[in-house]
């Protein structure tokens, strides 16, 4: 459904040009759940503003495809991307979302505000309550205005935001962020049952592996704008090959650790890159060549690909 293909992305700054992603390439086929994880400042958010196609100057795509079944939607201009895809095909729970709606308006004109941009057939009024059982909140929600509702509720009805026209592919960046634990159970079993229902194909960007662990099929770790490592999610979480996968996987505490390890430093200035492998000033198992050569992904398994000296 989704094939990015060495996607770079660069920002001019005042120290230069910030090489966000550079010669990233990932896959997302129908029906299945990706996840897309690393560091803040890694890229992750990027790539889905990429796929969006909501990078602006400063920004730029530099190089790389973005194709979105078989269509690459790079080569379309801003107003057919929003009318053919932007929330019809691809459909996105920002960052931070449930902070998003518009204090002074209900829940429900804000859906029934998407419902009308997009020209959805039908009663507003109707699709919004159906889109609210949809996420498993009471239609009455409608009439609520955001600070009314807990967090996990405007989680919700941002989903249902999400759902409002059946995207057949949903974006979820950081979904879970800033939610108890309960309520971030929930919200993975509504993603899950939504695929499950609807054959939504989702795309979930975290710094959150267990949470990862819990739904994803495959997922995609990447390091400082590049990918380090990729497979399903049996092999990488239970076999992970990158000294940066396992750094993270080890930093993920446990009801039996008493101390939670962690990746010692900080990822590098993505304006002023280290030749060679870009974890190596942080890589306990760095070698001469690691410092000299960039590593490019290869298989190690069916579906298991690594950029790493080591393999
Ligand atoms: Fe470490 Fe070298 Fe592998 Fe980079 S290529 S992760 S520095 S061993």
């Amino acid at each position: 459904m989704l094939s990015v293909r060495d996607l770079s992305v660069y920002f001019s700054s005042s120290r230069g040009e910030v090489k966000a992603l550079d010669g990233v390439s990932l896959d997302v086929s129908e029906g299945e759940i990706v996840g897309l994880a690393g560091e803040s400042g890694c890229g992750k958010t990027t790539l889905s503003l990429a796929v969006s196609r909501l990078i602006y100057p400063p920004g730029r795509i530099a190089s790389g495809s973005i194709l979105f079944e078989g269509n690459d939607v790079l080569k379309l201009t801003a107003t057919q991307f929003r009318e053919t895809y932007r929330w019809k095909k691809i459909a996105m729970i920002f960052q931070g979302s449930m902070n998003g709606f518009t204090p002074v308006f209900t829940i429900g004109d804000q859906i029934e505000e998407v419902l009308e941009i997009h020209r959805y057939g039908g009663d507003p009024a109707a699709r919004t309550r159906e889109l609210l059982r949809m996420v498993e909140l009471d239609p009455s929600i409608a009439e609520r205005f955001p600070h009314e509702l807990s967090g996990g509720q405007k989680q919700r009805a941002f989903i249902a935001m999400a759902l409002a026209v059946d995207p057949p592919f949903l974006i979820a960046d950081e979904p879970t962020t800033a939610l108890d634990v309960v309520t971030q159970v929930s919200i993975i079993n509504l993603l899950k049952k939504l695929r499950k229902e609807k054959h939504i194909s989702i795309l979930i960007i975290t710094h959150d592996l267990a949470l990862l662990s819990e739904i994803v099929d495959r997922a995609y770790i990447l390091y400082a704008g590049r990918m380090a490592e990729v497979g399903t999610a049996e092999e990488i979480f239970r076999d992970p090959k990158h000294p940066y996968t396992k750094g993270l996987i080890a930093s993920i505490p446990t009801l039996k650790s008493t101390k939670i390890e962690g990746i010692a430093g900080f990822m590098p200035d993505l304006a002023n890159l280290p030749p060679g492998c870009k974890f190596a000033p942080r890589c306990p198992y760095a070698m001469e060549v690691c410092t000299k050569e960039e590593p490019q992904l290869k298989g190690v398994r069916e579906a298991q690909s690594v950029a790493c000296w080591l393999y």
